[in-house]
């Protein structure tokens, strides 16, 4: 009798090219891999039937939780119904205008017009095309420099993994940096002198900000990118003021800003959009994971009034835009995309991410922070990092050889919870589901101090 599961790992391990994936350890069977097979709010089963509290959401994209029919519904009906048509030359369908009007109604006031694309990769990658096309419409050549931050994450295309301040993203490809400039990491814990306060930090890093932007020209430089609150690169809030500090200085020399809110867009941080929630008044605006809650890819490239204005006198010197992918506005993404956020609205899950959030992030502090080896418990909404240390005391941090972060990950799953080790190895994260309830806040906390207890 064939074994479909034998069968299933033997393709895999022949035929699979994994992304982000230790391929040698994964073709010898020594990756932690697992074949998922079906999810319910925040659990999700494998195929050997273990059921775990996903506390990463995926890949913090499952916002609204697995296992929603409402959002199943509606991409079955819209695939019945037209399961695609394109959006060039200014086509459209029912759910993907729909769905345009949704995100601008949600987005802060000033944006505008929303440009759909497939992930968040390439609504970045679409945002550098527009800024630099802004430019030439405005007459300013030169204007086309991209200043982002160390440890910021941007996706990993040519662009955009230029634009991530991780090193594993770009180094052994050797990406083309040259339009790219990377400044300080608001990173207070690691980055700041041990007497300075997190003002003094955030003034610290927009003098940086404003060093390079002389030294480099300030008609050279179109952009500055950032995620409201750092995720991959450690999941690290910004230090007080500092978003006021450094739209200060983007201001002074007519920069524009990139709220990069992949992760943060629809509500993880309580407040529907990460600008907001932290007074930021970007220009453009990326969303992508929470947009659908992954149940469909789909991103999209927000524009502000003022930029889509000077966009389209550029067609009327240029002619249509040559910018455009097949599956933008995909219907059946699109369909998604309508339920999903019409189900964030329902089930008042924005709120949830405040309220609950607020709860987790004291609860693991509470339990984590008196621990010798950790460092700092940090988080806002439903985000949260633990930072492994190997002596609080003498601020001694861990080789990242040590893979602390992906030991505990596997001990925490042990324990029927998912984390995420973090891609610096040290730092172990979390960002559930906006569904996350107090008592399941409460599993991942119990879960983690005993994962963490057995490790260190
Ligand atoms: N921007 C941010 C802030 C992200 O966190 C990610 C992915 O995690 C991306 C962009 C890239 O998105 P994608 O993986 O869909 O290309």
């Amino acid at each position: 009798m064939p074994n479909r599961t034998n069968d299933l790992n033997a393709w895999d391990r022949d035929h699979f090219f994994h992304p982000s994936t230790h391929m040698a350890l994964h073709a010898r069977g020594e990756s932690p891999r697992r074949m998922m097979q079906g999810g319910e709010g925040c659990y999700i089963t494998d195929s050997e039937g273990r059921r775990s509290l996903d506390a990463f959401a995926g890949l913090y994209c499952v916002n609204v939780g697995y296992g929603r029919t409402e959002i199943a519904d509606a991409i079955a009906k819209q695939a019945h119904e037209l399961a695609y048509y394109h959006a060039y030359v200014g086509h459209g369908t029912e759910a993907s205008i729909t769905l345009a009007r949704m995100i601008v109604e949600r987005a802060p006031a000033h944006m505008s017009r929303v440009y759909f694309g497939l992930s968040g990769s390439d609504a970045n990658e679409t945002n550098i095309k527009l800024i630099w096309y802004y430019n030439n419409v405005l007459g300013r050549p030169e204007k086309k420099k991209i200043i982002s931050r160390w440890r910021g994450y941007h996706g990993s295309g040519v662009m955009t993994g230029s634009l991530t301040g991780l090193a594993l993203f770009h180094s052994h490809f050797d990406l083309p940096r040259a339009p790219v400039l990377h400044t300080e990491a608001p990173y207070f814990f690691r980055r700041a002198d041990r007497n300075q306060s997190e003002e003094q930090f955030s003034a610290h890093c927009a003098e940086k900000l404003e060093e390079m932007i002389l030294a480099e020209g300030p008609d050279t430089i179109a952009a500055f990118i950032g995620e409201p609150i750092l995720g991959t690169g450690g999941i690290v809030p910004p230090p007080k003021g500092y978003w006021a500090a450094i739209q200060a200085v983007l201001k002074k020399y007519d920069i524009l800003l990139v709220a990069d809110e992949v992760v943060t867009g629809f509500g993880r941080l309580g407040s529907m959009f990460g600008s907001t929630h932290y007074g930021m008044e970007p220009d453009l605006i990326t969303i992508a994971k929470g947009l659908t809650s992954a149940y469909a890819p789909l991103s999209g490239s927000i524009v502000s009034q003022r930029v889509w204005d000077v966009l389209v006198q550029g067609s009327d010197a240029f002619g249509p835009i040559g910018h455009g992918w097949t599956y933008s506005a995909h219907p059946i993404c699109a369909a998604a995309g309508v339920a999903n956020l019409a189900l964030i609205d329902e089930m008042g899950l924005v709120k949830n991410a405040g309220e609950t959030g607020a709860y987790f992030n004291k609860a693991l502090k509470d339990a984590l922070s008196g621990h010798r080896n950790v460092g700092e418990v940090r988080g806002d909404g439903l985000m949260a990092a633990v930072e492994f240390v190997e002596d609080r005391d003498d601020r001694r941090f861990f080789d990242p050889s040590s893979k602390v972060g992906p030991t505990i990950a596997s001990a925490l799953l042990e324990e029927g919870v998912i984390g995420r080790a973090m891609p610096q190895g040290d730092i172990l994260g979390f960002a559930p589901p906006l569904c996350l309830t107090p008592k399941e806040a409460e599993t991942v906390v119990a879960a983690t101090l005993k994962a963490v207890k057995r490790v260190l």
